[in-house]
């Protein structure tokens, strides 16, 4: 064999190699597929993930600490939305998966120093007649002009709309301080003023165009709810599931599924480079990495600095894009020195209420086993939008400000015994108006790429099941090109 022969055959054998940006739950995702589809197809690859921080999971971070399971990001995931309980069950997580208990499902609102429930069958609006109709937390001006929904006609305009105007030109201004704001804050961190209803919460702008009615919308789908059996996977859970030992046993199943030294920590990537099919991954570390193929799953203010040197325009586009910041202050009280009964998995604050947080779950009663017994684990979200004043100050300040309101709403005696203040810096990308045709700008400039794909939660919804959905989907996408170039 001729020195030429030779050194085709070694490049012809070398796998192909794919660089993962990232490893928080969208990276992870991406590189657990990859390997996947490699396995099926045969096609020798080699994944690569480069996480610039010592740690994995991004903004999943569950930590053990004095008997307490405290999460300091996501606690939960919906299983309406299939990805991410798929995943866990490809992963073999079946058993360590738990579910909120049927009981104590009922949501609080603060309203006036008190928690009043929100009406059973209320979600954004109602859609069953009598809880809503007794229900103290509304006004009867309110009620009836929320009522008004179904008569109301469709707008005509087809264009966005923000979270504020589409539900108050719909419910009225009660049923959006009261009820959609607050959720929408919880979820998140923003201001429902800048917020895109056709991509923070699309399926409320399909059920004017569909019914002209939100509420005749949402009582149909939660008549035929209630008739058709769920399908698939979603059929055997509760709507929300978590992990018994936290959010970071998924991370951690993703990690120990790939293959070792697949993933580097500490490697923050500086740079991408591309001329036509290969890739140049530049890190900050001065290491130089040529690829075949690279999967961008980081926040797009971070994306936008890696493309820029190839597409300033993409660069751009992304940076576009803004963030917001949130706080998840923990809380430990003794049950004794609490005098709410805590019958449900936690409360909202509508920010008419003027309070520092958005939304207050009880952590170890939503979820078993995450504190010692005769004690609670209170965990309260403070986003950017409501609270940015306070976010640059120390920890016992924020929680001594979250005590002295909890205080109040639970009839709290004590001080707390234990207090954990998480910082999720610039973690959740801000849908604003205009959403939908930014994400169809950047796709349409990515798509000039086969080779490069974008994942994460910048760009079709931030919940976990989106993440992982966001990561496959590149994957996939990424991998079909690769084998289309390898024939
Ligand atoms: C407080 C909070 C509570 C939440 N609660 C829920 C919930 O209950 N349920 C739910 O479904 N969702 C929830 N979410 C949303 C969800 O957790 C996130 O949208 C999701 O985890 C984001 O994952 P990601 O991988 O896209 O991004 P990230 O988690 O941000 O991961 C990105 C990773 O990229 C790394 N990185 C950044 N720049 C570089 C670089 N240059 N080079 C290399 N690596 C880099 C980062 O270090 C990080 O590890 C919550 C979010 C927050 C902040």
């Amino acid at each position: 064999m001729s020195y030429w022969d030779e050194l085709m055959q070694t490049s012809k054998n070398k796998p192909v190699r794919i660089i993962v940006v990232g490893g928080g739950i969208s990276g992870l995702s991406a590189a657990h597929r990859l390997s996947e589809l490699s396995a099926k197809s045969g096609l020798d690859t080699e994944t690569i993930v480069l996480e610039g921080s010592g740690r994995l999971g991004g903004v999943i971070s569950s930590e053990v600490t004095d008997g307490l399971l405290i999460e300091g990001g996501p606690d939960s995931f919906i299983t309406t939305k299939p990805w991410a309980l798929d995943l866990c069950l490809r992963l073999g997580l079946e058993s360590k998966l738990i579910e909120t208990s049927d009981e104590s499902r009922r949501i609080f609102v603060a309203r006036r120093d008190k928690l009043v429930p929100m009406p059973e069958g209320f979600s954004f609006a109602p859609t069953r007649l009598a809880p809503f109709i007794f229900s103290p937390l509304f006004s009867l001006h309110g009620k009836l002009r929320m009522s008004l929904d179904m008569v109301l006609p469709r707008r005509k305009s087809k264009g966005d709309e923000s979270v504020k105007s589409f539900f108050t030109r719909r419910l009225g201004s009660e049923a959006f301080n009261l009820i959609v704001q607050p959720l929408v804050s919880g979820i998140y961190g923003a201001s429902p003023e800048n917020l895109s209803v056709r991509a923070a919460l699309p399926q409320f702008a399909e059920m004017e165009e569909k019914h002209g009615s939100l509420i005749m919308a949402m009582r149909r789908a939660a008549q035929s709810r209630n008739g058709a059996k769920k399908k698939g996977n979603a059929a055997r859970y509760n709507q929300f599931v978590s992990f018994r030992e936290g959010m970071r046993e998924l991370i951690d199943a993703l990690a120990s599924s790939l293959p070792e030294g697949d993933i580097q920590l500490n490697k923050p990537v500086r740079r991408i480079e591309t001329s036509g099919n290969t890739w140049k991954i530049l890190t900050n570390n001065n290491e130089s990495i040529d690829a075949d193929g690279v999967i961008i799953a980081v926040p797009t203010i971070h994306a936008a600095g890696l493309v820029d040197g190839f597409d300033p325009l993409l660069g751009d586009y992304l940076s576009q894009i803004k963030y917001a910041s949130s706080i998840v202050v923990n809380l430990l009280y003794k049950r004794e020195d609490i005098s709410h009964p805590l019958d449900g998995v936690g409360f909202v604050v509508p920010q008419i209420e003027g309070l520092p947080i958005s939304a207050c779950s009880f952590s170890s009663l939503k979820f078993t086993g995450r504190a010692p017994p005769e004690t609670v684990l209170l965990r309260c979200f403070m986003g950017e939008d409501i609270s940015k004043e306070v976010h640059d100050k120390d920890d016992s300040y924020l929680s001594g400000a979250v005590h002295n309101k909890l205080s109040v709403l639970l009839g709290i005696t004590s001080e707390p015994v234990f207090s954990m203040v998480k910082r999720n810096l610039q973690s959740m990308p801000q849908y604003a108006v205009g959403h939908p045709e930014r994400i169809a700008q950047i796709n349409q400039r990515a798509e000039l790429y086969p080779g490069m794909e974008l994942a994460g939660n910048a760009y079709n919804g931030v919940g976990i099941p989106d993440c992982v959905h966001s990561g496959e989907e590149a994957a996939e996408k990424l991998f079909k090109h690769i084998e289309r170039n390898s024939n």
